[in-house]
């Protein structure tokens, strides 16, 4: 894939955040992070016949009502969980699995749970594939979290829900940090840092409107393939 595409994409994110520092605080992301937006090629996560557009800023469909969220949010995102490499993450909706694959280049091991089982087929498939090896997938409803490898430095969740779900909160690590878009279904959302302090309480920042697609509770927990 051109080069100067994913370039024009790594520039457009640095103009979004320059944009809505106003809101996040950052007029920058970390290098680190924008090292692992560089080196994941996101062409691989999107469907074929989009391809071209895969360097786009924006978010594109993956089929089953699903999306793979816009680049600077992937970006913002993995910057607010301050990835370090050695910490242990979970996110909640793998989708196309792009960005399990962004966090796993700055983290020991990530595990994701996805809800829809052809999604979370395909995401593993692709993973494997590329030898993305430190990520592993269950599917189901991630609302319970996946409690075997709590407690978690770092929690992500791709979806909006209308609340943020306690054993999310509760599998987190002291210093451990959650980010999840909270709101309506198709209205308005903003997007949450939760922070575990060391005395176990929790602090949480709102730090930019966002879209993203609903939280489906199916109330199946997550299990193995
Ligand atoms: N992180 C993804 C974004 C996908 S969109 C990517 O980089 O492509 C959000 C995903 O969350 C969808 O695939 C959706 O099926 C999934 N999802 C929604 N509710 C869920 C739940 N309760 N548990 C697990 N996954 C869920």
């Amino acid at each position: 894939m051109n080069s100067r595409q994913k370039d024009g994409m790594l520039r457009s994110i640095a103009t979004d955040c320059r944009f809505t520092s106003g809101y996040t605080g950052k007029a920058s992301l970390s290098p680190r992070v924008m090292e692992a937006m560089a080196t994941v090629p996101r062409e691989e996560f999107v469907p074929r016949q989009l391809r071209q557009l895969a360097y786009e800023n924006s978010p594109l469909p993956i089929g089953e009502g699903q999306t793979i969220s816009q680049p600077f949010i992937v970006a913002l995102m993995t910057d607010l969980l301050c990835p370090d490499k050695d910490d242990i993450m979970l996110e909640i909706g793998a989708g196309s699995g792009y960005q399990a694959a962004v966090l796993s280049r700055l983290i020991r091991k990530l595990y994701t749970i996805e809800v829809v089982p052809a999604l979370a087929q395909r995401a593993d498939r692709l993973l494997r594939q590329i030898g993305y090896d430190n990520v592993e997938i269950r599917r189901g409803d991630g609302y319970q979290g996946w409690p075997e490898h709590a407690p978690y430095d770092g929690i992500i969740v791709t979806a909006a829900a209308d609340h943020v779900p306690a054993p999310l909160k509760e599998q987190l690590k002291p210093g451990g940090r959650l980010v999840i878009p909270v709101g309506r279904p198709h209205g308005a959302q903003d997007l949450l840092l939760v922070r575990r302090e060391e005395d176990g309480s929790f602090s949480s920042r709102t730090i930019l409107p966002v879209a993203f697609v609903p939280f489906i509770r199916t109330g199946e927990p997550a299990d193995d393939r």
